[in-house]
């Protein structure tokens, strides 16, 4: 197979907001803007980003939950918009999605192996047997007990069902799993096992995932690439590491700044992002990042920046950082004054 397994090309999703949808000039949520992206077979391409940036929006526009406003998305080269009911069916089990939420996107009143089995039955008849052998194979997947697969969701807990979400993603074989804040939910010590679980998974099965999330620790932790969306466009894309030690785009910068930081060597800068996160209805003109940007010019309050490839597999969308030819040395960022001083 040639070519990536996922290709999003200009993706735009925007929400027309009131009921007069015939009249002109309604006002729109400008969900997702542009976006383009790709996803080779078992890779996992991070999105970051705050909230109300578009992360779930991509989601469902990937697993055709929302049709898009414009742009397409390819799955192994094929547009699924041309597909015929049938045939989008079909491709939908190559690609599953794991929602954030164990505890409502299970239904109460099926078991466990009801639960798990039931993405296979909508395409097959299974007899209880063979039900059975599928449920047990699948909950070892997961690291489940097989006996587990006659009761019901009420008596897990948020990780187990979580287990049992990405069982359920699993039951159809997909190439690609789509993972929406899928441990958000979670303790800490419980979504480290749930992200070594999905680790796993990949390492034996060669699964895809797209990998939504806010916390820039579980992304670093799982992520292959990582693309970070600000007011619904991705304004960089790089590989993991050269993310997180060199991050191009200010905005990047001010999120890595900004998360906890687990190893205490690693020196955290504290910065200040100064004002609130403007709305997607009416987002500021130019780059949209301009009024809390500390380094904008008069281009950034006028002209969009595309993302532009740089080395290393990069792209960033920044007036002033892509016309570098490498990764800046110098943060952004003034550092504050420290106490002593
Ligand atoms: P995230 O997952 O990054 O938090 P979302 O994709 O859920 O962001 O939302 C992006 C933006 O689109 C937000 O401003 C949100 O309010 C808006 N939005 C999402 N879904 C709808 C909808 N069905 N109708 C109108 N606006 C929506
Ligand atoms: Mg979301």
């Amino acid at each position: 197979m040639n070519g990536p397994l996922l290709k999003v090309e200009n993706l735009t999703k925007h929400y027309p907001l009131g009921a007069g949808l015939l009249e002109k000039n309604v006002p729109v949520v400008r969900a997702v803007e542009d976006v383009s992206f790709s996803v080779e077979a078992g890779e996992t391409l991070c999105i970051v980003g705050e909230s109300g940036c578009g992360k779930s929006t991509v989601a469902r526009l990937l697993m055709r939950l929302v049709d898009p406003t414009c742009g397409r998305v390819l799955m192994n080269g094929i547009d699924l918009a041309r597909l015929k009911t049938h045939e989008l069916r079909a491709s939908r089990r190559r690609m599953q999605m794991v929602f954030q939420d164990p505890y409502s996107s299970l239904n109460p009143r099926l078991t466990a192996g009801q639960i798990i089995t039931e993405p296979v039955e909508n395409f097959e008849r299974l007899s209880r047997k063979q039900r059975n052998a599928l449920a047990a194979d699948l909950l070892r997947k997961v690291g489940m007990r097989p006996e587990i697969m006659h009761r019901f969701p009420s008596e897990f807990s948020g990780g187990q069902r979580q287990r049992l979400g990405i069982a359920r993603a699993l039951a159809l074989q997909p190439s690609l799993i789509i993972a929406d804040e899928a441990v958000s939910a979670l303790d800490v010590s419980v979504q480290a096992q749930i992200l070594n679980l999905l680790l796993d998974l990949q390492q034996q099965i060669g699964i895809a995932f797209v990998f939504i999330s806010h916390d820039l620790g579980v992304v670093e932790h799982i992520g292959h690439r990582v693309a970070v969306m600000y007011l619904g466009r991705i304004v960089e894309l790089a590989p993991c590491e050269a993310l997180f030690a060199k991050p191009a785009h200010p905005y990047t910068e001010a999120l890595i700044a900004a998360a906890p930081v687990p190893d205490p060597t690693r020196i955290r800068l504290e910065l200040s992002v100064e004002g609130e996160v403007p709305s997607p209805i009416n987002p500021p003109g130019g780059c949209a990042f301009h009024p809390r940007c500390p380094l904008a010019v008069e281009r950034c309050r006028i002209e969009i920046p595309p993302l532009v490839p740089m080395r290393g597999g990069r792209s960033v969308a920044c007036h002033v950082r892509s016309d570098l030819d490498h990764t800046p040395t110098r943060s952004a960022w003034t550092l504050p004054p420290t106490k002593a001083s």
